[in-house]
């Protein structure tokens, strides 16, 4: 073991930095999430989404206090079900390489803030943005960018990420005037946006500072895909009109089979997004590091609603393609580290293929798929020193955390301890 962790140390050490960062996080995608989204959109060539990726590994996601067995997960499928982590600290662990307790945004078990990656890329130098098809301040990436210990005080949140200077971009649901269906409410709901007097500032120009710059609110369908090509502000607030999804909670019947009912229209698709916010930070000379999530596969998968969750994975799927394009186009590939892995499992999907079911309603231990390319990604091969026996060689996931923000950090440790029974998990979680 302490020869594996010196060729690990090494390996990071002599590795090149990148100068580029961009983590794709599918929350709630297990191994068969993406190969349910996998068939269903099979090419006629048969290419798939990650083919020749050079990194293809398996990422255990369990809380603080539990620790994946491979061989209960598969001899006890009931095993994985048990004791799972939310969105919360599982970003933390992904941001940080800190484990703690469900509900805490970057903050460790004994409550002490940490660092997380948008901040310490911030620091850096470069531009920093969160993307997601849910609410921007949800946990994940919210816990890309700021230190809370509690995940659920949302206009807080949005404060902190829209005030403190340090991001470039944000990008999700969350629009206090519209419903999941783009229709005006009657009465606003600014849980998500800071509350009134934020978004009040955000819509007139003058959230920000003059240093740090002030945001520019982009809305419509047609103003994310214009700000995909030529100058850009130099910090977009893009809150789609709609609440909490851009199509996952839409009209229609939500066990309907993939694409069948009709699609909102009047909202960007999360490539869409994306390539406007790579658009927002190219441009930064020190580099630039985003978070991109695919939020609601998480929700259909809480709901069993396998048609939606092929939607959500289809829509985050096209925007890995979309942004290793635009990568590739400005020369910027070789350069950039680009990372896709999930959260969690979540509704531990089951076969036989390809006629899954959800057995649960809820997050597992299942692991989960990672995928990864570009400087920096041969040092997740060499921390995957644990084996499962059906996905393969796998690292947990605050050695992605340790590994990403070491990057810009210098070397970092994943930190596991916490005081016992801090895994504060209870019920239906995120
Ligand atoms: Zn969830």
């Amino acid at each position: 073991m302490f020869a594996q962790l010196a060729l690990s140390l090494c390996l990071a050490a002599g590795a090149p930095a990148p100068r580029n960062i961009v983590l794709f996080i599918a929350d709630g995608a297990g191994f068969l999430h993406y190969e349910a989204a996998r068939l269903h959109d099979e090419d006629p060539t048969g290419r798939q989404v990650y083919d020749g990726w050079p990194v293809r590994l398996a990422m255990s996601t369990a809380p603080l206090g539990v620790q994946y067995d491979p061989q209960l997960a598969w001899r006890e499928p009931d095993w994985c079900d048990r004791d799972a982590t939310d969105s919360a600290a599982a970003i933390t662990a992904m941001t940080t390489g800190v484990k703690t307790a469900n509900g805490r945004l970057a903050v460790d078990p004994q409550g002490v803030p940490v660092t997380p990656l948008g901040r310490i890329m911030a620091a850096a130098g470069k531009a920093t943005g969160v993307v997601s098809t849910v609410p921007f301040t949800h946990a994940t990436p919210a816990g890309f960018a700021v230190s809370h210990a509690d995940r659920g005080a949302y206009p807080e949140i949005a404060r902190l990420m829209l005030g403190d200077g340090d991001l470039d971009v944000v990008m999700g649901a969350g629009h206090p005037w519209h419903d999941d269906d783009g229709r005006r409410c009657d009465v606003a709901d600014y849980r998500w946006v800071g509350g009134a007097a934020t978004w009040d500032s955000l819509v007139a120009g003058q959230l920000g500072a003059a240093d740090a710059g002030y945001w520019t609110l982009v809305s419509t369908r047609a103003q994310f895909r214009a700000l995909g090509n030529g100058p850009a502000p130099r910090r977009v607030a893009g809150v789609a009109m709609a609440r909490e999804t851009l199509q996952e909670q839409r009209d229609g019947d939500p066990l309907a089979a993939p694409f069948a009912e009709p699609r909102r229209e009047d909202v960007p698709s999360l490539a869409e997004m994306a390539l406007a916010a790579l658009n927002v930070v190219d441009g930064d000379p020190d580099g630039f590091c985003l978070l991109i999530e695919g939020g609601a596969v998480d929700w259909a998968s809480h709901d069993g609603r396998l048609g939606r969750m092929i939607e959500e994975m289809t829509d985050f799927n096209r925007a890995v393609e979309a942004v290793l394009a635009g990568l590739d186009e400005r020369g910027l590939l070789g350069e950039t580290l680009v990372v896709v892995t999930a959260d969690h499992e979540c509704g531990h999907l089951a076969g036989p293929v390809p006629a899954y079911v959800f057995l649960t309603g809820e997050h597992t231990n299942s692991l989960v798929p990672l995928f990864a390319r570009g400087p920096g990604s041969g040092e997740l091969v060499a921390r995957a020193m644990e084996t499962d026996p059906v996905r393969g060689p796998y690292l947990d996931n605050c050695e992605l955390g340790a590994t990403l923000a070491g990057a810009a950090a210098g070397l970092r440790s994943c930190r596991t301890e916490g005081p016992a029974g801090s895994n504060t998990n209870t019920g239906r979680s995120d």
